[in-house]
């Protein structure tokens, strides 16, 4: 478990990688950004017009991403046309029950909110992180309150070191902070690496990342009985929460609910 006063440049709860070669080079490159922002104005992660602060977006873009908001499936967080009632379920919900308890996303999954991921995973920008999280802190706020817990989804080692980053552990950490609830960047194992999961079909997903997940031997002591709330940039066709909920399941967790920052949603009420 992480202490969240702990030093933040130590190895881990950054969503770094230990020192490694690969560290390095991202401490390298972070600097040099940070020079480069001196020379040039950072720019809007979606639509590259200069911005003033860092957080990533222009105020228009801001606004246009598409945020998910009540009426929406309780279980798959996904949004209603009109609304059903308090507690009403998606089709979808009940006709495949999914493994996790709930699961709740700031916004769909478009062009913004896919640049504004991208930005995250692979320009390495921190103060992206911290607006990103904030938000999902904000739209996860029912889940955040009931969490002992939060988790977020491991990279496998090796794509750990390649890219130096998890995207979904800075998340995570953001998300504790904002809600002072305990987080644990190693209860859970990424113990097989998997292949990208762009391309593949809903049943591909599903077996690519089946049993890929782990809880650490050491950490169930952290994770029996708990709630957890496990968390992820991005939710497509929910396959890997659903093989991470699986591990954390067989590693004795009670509940287990969702926050990803965007959700892939098909015409309303139907995720694709
Ligand atoms: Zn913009």
């Amino acid at each position: 478990m992480w202490d969240r006063d702990a030093d933040l440049a130590a190895p881990g709860p950054t969503g770094w990688a230990a020192p490694t070669v690969a560290a390095l080079a991202g401490l390298a490159r972070r600097s040099g950004r940070a020079m480069l922002d001196l020379v040039l104005p950072p720019a809007c992660a979606s639509c590259r017009r200069p911005v003033a602060n860092q957080s990533g977006l222009c105020s228009d873009c801001w606004h246009a991403l598409a945020l998910i908001e009540r009426p929406y499936c309780e279980r798959l967080g996904v949004p209603f046309a009109y609304d059903l009632g308090p507690g009403a379920l998606s089709a979808e919900a009940i006709a495949h029950p999914p493994p996790f308890d709930r699961a709740r996303a700031v916004a769909r999954y478009d062009d913004i909110a896919g640049r504004l991921v991208r930005a995250l995973k692979y320009r390495d920008r921190q103060e992206i992180a911290i607006v990103m999280g904030r938000m999902m802190a904000r739209a996860g706020r029912e889940l955040t309150g009931s969490a002992d817990l939060i988790v977020p989804v491991p990279l496998h080692r090796t794509r750990l070191l390649l890219r130096g980053f998890n995207q979904s552990a800075a998340l995570a950490r953001v998300i504790a902070h904002e809600c002072g609830r305990p987080l644990s960047f190693d209860a859970l194992l990424r113990t097989r690496a998997t292949r990208h999961q762009v391309g593949l079909g809903a049943t591909e997903r599903e077996t690519n990342v089946r049993g890929a997940f782990r809880v650490r031997p050491e950490a169930r002591l952290e994770i029996e009985g708990r709630s957890v709330l496990l968390v992820d940039d991005v939710f497509t066709s929910g396959a890997t929460v659903a093989a991470a909920t699986r591990a954390l399941r067989r590693g004795g967790a009670g509940r287990v609910d969702v926050l990803v920052f965007a959700r892939v949603v098909g015409k309303l009420g139907e995720p694709i």
